[in-house]
């Protein structure tokens, strides 16, 4: 019998999953079984309506077409859940399209699609190439590696923490030097990869966020694959 459980949601599992993104879910449940921790994982799709009773609510990347069908779902059927859950701390993190829908609003060609609100950013289409490539950002003490794929130009409020510094790539924007945002539990990103199994550190320190203890008190593991894993694609930035 498991010690703990862990009550993962994700968004739109079959529209907002694109570069591999489902592995995020993978390495979470992965992770926890390792642990002896049970990880209870819930979907929630268009029309679905969302309750807070989850420690991490995930929302992967998508096409812009994708994208825009979960966008009006997300704010009418979702927003008040999600807006609770991040109030009690529980982790919310957005991937590339589900981060811009975690903004404010996105703008394609004459489309303003309002978003969640919970980050304190806009994202707009500008006529520039789509910013793509492999991606290295600083995070405090340590290095986000993965790869990015986005048409749209993320831009911080004032005052709104971005998730870290870019070391190589595009980031937010390909201009401010920011990449994704944070406003403590809530996590932005445009870092595909998928991003998790390539930051194993990253996806215990969500799980410890999720689960209310610190990352040192988790059991730890034999890390040497995903270390292995940061290195390559360490390297695969130029680094
Ligand atoms: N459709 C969005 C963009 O191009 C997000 C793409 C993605 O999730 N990779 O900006």
């Amino acid at each position: 019998m498991s010690s703990r459980t862990l009550r993962v949601c994700a968004l739109y599992p079959e529209l907002m999953n694109i570069y591999a993104d489902r592995g995020n879910l993978l390495m979470l449940e992965r992770r926890c079984g390792w642990r002896d921790i049970e990880l209870r994982l819930t979907p929630s799709t268009l029309g679905d309506t969302l309750r807070d009773e989850h420690d991490l609510y995930y929302i992967g990347g998508g096409q812009d077409a994708d994208q825009l069908r979960c966008a009006a779902d997300l704010v009418e059927h979702k927003s008040d859940a999600l807006r609770a859950a991040a109030e009690r701390s529980a982790i919310v993190l957005g991937v590339c399209g589900g981060y811009q829908l975690l903004g404010r609003s996105y703008e394609i060609g004459d489309e303003h699609v309002e978003g969640v609100g919970l980050l304190d950013v806009v994202t707009v289409r500008d006529a520039g190439p789509r910013l793509i490539g492999n991606i290295a950002v600083a995070f405090g003490d340590a290095v986000i590696v993965g790869f990015e794929n986005h048409a749209g130009r993320t831009r911080l409020a004032a005052g709104q923490e971005p998730l870290g510094r870019v070391i190589r790539g595009h980031g937010n924007d390909g201009r401010s030097g920011f990449e994704g945002a944070r406003s403590g539990n809530v996590i932005g990103t445009y870092v595909h990869g998928p991003l998790l199994p390539k930051n194993s550190w990253l996806c215990d320190w969500l799980i410890a966020g999720a689960l209310g203890v610190e990352p040192g008190d988790l059991v730890a593991l034999d890390d040497t694959l995903e270390v292995a894993a940061h290195a390559n694609a360490l390297h695969a930035a130029g680094l």
